[in-house]
């Protein structure tokens, strides 16, 4: 796995401020990794162009002071999952900033995967490791089965327009279990990144989640729906990586993560509990 951080180039940024030097520091030396995420951030309507004006070195700080201790940290999980796993994984590894906007992010493109590790993300460096591991395990799982069924060369777009929402919901809950693999003994609302009211929520109306989650199989390209709060009742978002990880939870009783994490969605909706 390539590993790259541009922390440095955006501080370089910072160090000036505003759109020019944004372009001149941190895009342009970086465009071939920086631009599917910037496309990325106009579908999902963010305003990136505005946030460049709001950010100032000051409350950066803390991230770039952090920088080197971050990369150390990252290098060695890539080590720990790659030994778990028993393979050393493709793709490409990015620490970067994102403008506070997303913190962890295996983009697929081509058959290779991307991770976008945001170190600006509000609190990232409370669950850096858990979150590190979990974008890891889409990447390994992602060039282990055939997501594009049959397509190798698809691109990011055609693929989320593509992608089964089961590939979502089952890789989803493997990336959760293999973070507890990788780092055990934390809380499981911990792993799902929820608070506690949110863990709460869920563990409450399993019945109900499991209900909506079931609407959304035999579809495609329907994964975004439970990134919205209040898809039922007033649900927090992501009801269905609670879903997602119960179900692998049960089945690692039975099965290691790191055969599960080869198998297609369909194989293991059929596995006998
Ligand atoms: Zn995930």
């Amino acid at each position: 796995m390539k590993f790259i951080n541009l922390v440095p180039d955006f501080e370089k940024f910072l160090r000036i401020g505003g759109r020019k030097a944004f372009m001149k520091y941190y895009y342009d030396p970086n465009k071939k990794i920086l631009f599917p995420l910037l496309k990325d951030f106009e579908l999902w309507e963010i305003s990136w162009k505005k946030s460049i004006d709001e950010l100032s070195y000051n409350k950066y700080k803390n991230i770039f002071s952090n920088n080197k201790k971050y990369d150390k940290k990252a290098k060695e999980i890539i080590k720990k999952c790659e030994k778990f796993l028993g393979r050393k994984l493709k793709g490409e590894f990015v620490l970067l900033c994102t403008l506070k906007e997303i913190d962890g992010y295996s983009r697929h493109n081509r058959g290779i995967n991307t991770i976008y590790l945001g170190m600006d993300y509000p609190k990232i460096f409370s669950y850096f490791n858990l979150l590190v591991a979990h974008e890891i395990s889409h990447t390994a799982r992602d060039s282990m089965i055939d997501i594009c069924k049959g397509k190798k060369c698809m691109t990011h777009d055609s693929m989320i327009k593509n992608l089964p929402y089961i590939e979502h919901l089952i890789g989803e809950g493997i990336a959760t279990a293999f973070s507890q693999s990788i780092f055990p003994g934390k809380k499981e609302k911990d792993y799902l990144f929820f608070d506690a009211s949110e863990y709460r929520w869920c563990k409450k109306n399993e019945k109900l989640i499991e209900k909506e989650v079931k609407k959304l199989i035999g579809t495609r390209g329907t994964h975004y729906k439970f990134y919205e709060k209040g898809v039922v009742g007033n649900s927090p978002s992501r009801i269905d990586y609670y879903y997602g990880y119960m179900l692998i939870k049960q089945l690692l009783e039975k099965h290691d993560i790191r055969e599960l994490i080869k198998i297609p969605a369909k194989g293991i909706l059929g596995m006998k509990i």
